[in-house]
């Protein structure tokens, strides 16, 4: 294995992974455990030497998880894998070329292609571009940067998070339980019109409103805007606010729809349930950069995750030359576990619900699990 310097020579490829996200480590767990298929030469792109596994990033704010956990080494799964690694960006593709160039220049080309590379964050273009404004995309960036502002004198004691989401209200509850804060950072969590958890059961949403109101966290049913400088939410105004969080969804990577490649009407990468362009065979795609065509699939980690044993059971299919085989069928519910940051936990399964310590132990359990797996995998020799 080697890990690419910038060099300009060509990269050919026989199978390429674009992004190193939930169902591209699958893919490489598949590759150690059976080898590459037909001993292709198989390429990683992606810019960071590890993923960070979002659904630990709440409880490591509110101190449950040190920062060094909840990350899959990439560069040990590509190693044990026997895949080259290039820790560099996608920043064009074309399809009909069968070619990816990268950030940093690089070519490569490929035979097939699968890309796993997740959204981008919509925080600048919803928002704008105040400097107290951070994205939670790319998510790696986002924890460093709240390292950072932990670590600094300033501190976070004023917060104002955008989003309603799964992803927002988590991240209200860890950033009012912060870890070392005193006092507590005040939180103010904009859900947007559409209200909290746009999707989930009344039983979890009113349990969650619950939750908020008890820790202190102030809702406001409001777009979160900004009027000439200032952050507004429902007419009111915000000021003072230290950070204000962009927990909005992802937005569709902008190489995706000037590539050719058939996509959705926001961009993402059209898919069948073989998760296999509709447009292009020789391309693939999982997790948030892809969109089901023949169903509503919110994007979310479990569907990533779901998908990548099936992504790696037809890229073994297609190297050697046979039609995938393998769909992917979402079960009718997800389970979601919503961390709520003060030692409890809110579980969403379609019409059920629950709450406890239990349900936080079962969480971590689930998600240090997933991250085991991945870590037992790259340290093998
Ligand atoms: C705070 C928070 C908590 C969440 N909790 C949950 C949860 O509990 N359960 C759940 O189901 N979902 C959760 N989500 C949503 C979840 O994070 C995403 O749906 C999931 O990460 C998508 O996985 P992915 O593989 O598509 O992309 P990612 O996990 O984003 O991985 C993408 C990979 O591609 C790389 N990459 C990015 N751009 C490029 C490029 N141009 N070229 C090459 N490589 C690239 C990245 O570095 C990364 O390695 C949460 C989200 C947030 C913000």
């Amino acid at each position: 294995m080697a890990v690419s310097q910038i060099n300009f020579a060509r990269i050919d490829a026989d199978v390429l992974l674009v992004g190193g996200g939930h169902a591209h480590v699958a893919v490489l767990a598949d590759w150690i455990r059976r080898g590459v298929p037909q001993g292709a030469r198989a390429v990683l792109l992606t810019p960071d030497p590890a993923l960070r596994y979002s659904g630990m990033v709440p409880g490591w704010l509110a101190g449950q998880h040190e920062i060094g956990d909840g990350l899959v080494d990439l560069v040990g799964l590509a190693a044990r894998a026997g895949v080259e690694l290039v820790l560099d960006r996608c920043a064009a593709l074309d399809p009909e070329a069968r070619r990816v160039k990268t950030a940093g220049g690089q070519e490569i080309a490929f035979n097939i292609a699968s890309f796993d590379t997740g959204g981008e964050g919509r925080g600048a273009a919803l928002l704008g571009k105040d400097p107290r404004i951070v994205d939670v995309r790319p998510i790696g960036a986002f924890v460093e940067r709240l390292a950072g502002l932990r670590a600094s004198r300033q501190g976070l004691p004023r917060v104002v998070i955008a989003g309603g989401g799964a992803g927002g209200v988590e991240l209200a509850f860890g950033l009012r339980n912060l870890a070392g804060a005193a006092p507590r950072p005040q939180v103010t969590l904009a859900t947007g019109t559409s209200g909290l958890l746009l999707g989930f059961a009344d039983v979890v949403r009113r349990r969650v409103a619950k939750a908020l109101a008890r820790q202190g966290i102030a809702v406001l049913e409001a777009e979160a805007a900004f009027e000439r400088g200032t952050p507004v939410a429902g007419g009111q105004w915000l000021e003072p606010v230290d950070l204000i969080i962009a927990a909005t969804g992802s937005a569709a990577p902008g190489w995706g729809r000037a590539s050719g490649l058939e996509t959705d009407a926001e961009g993402f990468i059209a898919v069948d349930a073989h998760q296999r362009s509709v447009s292009h065979p020789h391309i693939f795609a999982a997790g948030d950069v892809a969109a089901r065509l023949d169903r509503a699939l919110p994007h979310s980690g479990v569907h990533a995750v779901f998908a990548g044993p099936v992504l790696a059971a037809n890229l073994r299919s297609v190297v050697g030359g046979d039609v995938p085989q393998a769909t992917y069928h979402p079960r009718r519910h997800s389970l979601y576990i919503l961390n709520t940051g003060d030692g409890s936990a809110i579980a969403s399964y379609g019409p059920f619900s629950a709450e406890g310590r239990w349900v936080l132990a079962l969480k971590h359990r689930i998600d240090k699990a997933w991250i085991a797996q991945y870590a037992g995998l790259a340290a093998k020799q």
